[in-house]
């Protein structure tokens, strides 16, 4: 069993800013992640609005995260996974390598993709069917692609792959994008991405590669079938929270962590911070803010200094 001070569970931008503020307070801090470090950021084709960046690529944006974290002393492993929390008499966290004792937890576990739950969308996944443009785009390089959703994550996705792509169809089950005015306005800008308002995609159809998607116009109630060679589905997150919550820690019924304005969770000395946690606005700015908060809040929690107010 290792003993930290600060143990953070994701080295996303939440984990790793946690970690930054840890580690600079003195705290002995490690970050553990179940895959590489950077978070789903490092998705991100184009970044825009993160402060004093005015165009970073997701990538290279997270790895100077990693690499400052890293200069302050946090140590992050990679590849490892936490299973199991216990929240007895110790704070205890179970990865599938070892098993850690913690003064206080930071879970910054973030979220994963919400699947459209169609036919075909299993079947196809990996042969044209994507989660992440900026992994699978030059498998697109001018074909026929669709991305499904109305929200940042579909229009910037979009917009990255109007850059390789012969054409883009983004559908939209509204008539109305929930995405921000910039990329909204960019998007109309672009002569060969066309948005299909109304549409919900039924099922995704191929033989070896997808080859057709069903479209429903849920206006007209009109189906069609949509000859396309690659489907982006950005149909929103799914918190990954699960763990948290077996060990007692409260969730909302989406299942985010809910947490006070000091990112504190129910349980004493557990915080959340980023994406994982209940707060409405989900940036890397802002899971930038919720890291500082959390971990210097975990600091006062541990070191009891004589301004910490529990
Ligand atoms: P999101 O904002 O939750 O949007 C998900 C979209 O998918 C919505 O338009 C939703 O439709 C649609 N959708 C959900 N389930 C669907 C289904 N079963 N079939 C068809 N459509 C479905 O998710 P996101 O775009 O992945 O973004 C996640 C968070 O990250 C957001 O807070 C977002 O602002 C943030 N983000 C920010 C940026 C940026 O600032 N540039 C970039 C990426 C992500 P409805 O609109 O009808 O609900």
């Amino acid at each position: 069993m290792e003993k930290w001070e600060l143990l953070i569970i994701g080295a996303g931008a939440a984990g790793l800013t946690a970690g930054l503020y840890g580690a600079r307070s003195g705290l002995k801090t490690l970050i553990i992640d179940e895959k590489m470090a950077g978070g789903t950021a490092v998705d991100a084709p184009v970044i825009e609005n993160y402060p004093g960046f005015t165009r970073i690529s997701g990538r290279e944006l997270m790895q100077r995260m990693v690499e400052h974290a890293k200069r302050f002393g946090v140590e992050i492993r990679e590849l490892e996974k936490a299973e199991k929390l216990e929240l007895d008499d110790a704070k205890r966290v179970i990865t599938d390598k070892n098993v850690y004792e913690a003064s206080a937890i930071v879970i910054a576990t973030g979220t994963r993709h919400r699947k459209l739950g169609v036919p075909g969308e299993e079947e196809f996944s990996g042969r044209g069917v994507s989660y992440c443009a900026v992994c699978d785009a030059p498998f697109f390089k001018g074909k026929r692609v669709l991305v499904i959703g109305g929200g940042n994550s579909a229009a910037t996705t979009a917009l990255y792959l109007s850059e390789l792509a012969s054409t883009v169809k983004l559908a939209h089950r509204r008539n109305q994008l929930r995405a921000e005015e910039a990329l909204v306005r960019e998007l109309r800008n672009k002569k060969n991405v066309e948005i299909l308002w109304n549409t919900q995609v039924k099922e995704i159809k191929g033989d070896n590669l997808v080859r057709q998607v069903l479209l429903h116009n849920n206006k007209t109630g009109e189906n069609v079938d949509l000859e396309v060679d690659g489907v982006f589905v950005q149909v929103g997150e799914v918190p990954n929270s699960e763990f948290a919550r077996e060990a007692g820690i409260a969730v909302n019924e989406a299942g985010y962590i809910i947490v006070d304005f000091r990112q504190r969770t129910n349980r004493e000395g557990v915080y959340a911070a980023g994406d994982v946690t209940d707060r409405p606005v989900k940036q890397i700015g802002t899971a930038v803010g919720e890291g500082i908060i959390a971990a210097t809040d975990a600091y006062g929690y541990i070191r009891r200094p004589y301004y910490y107010k529990a």
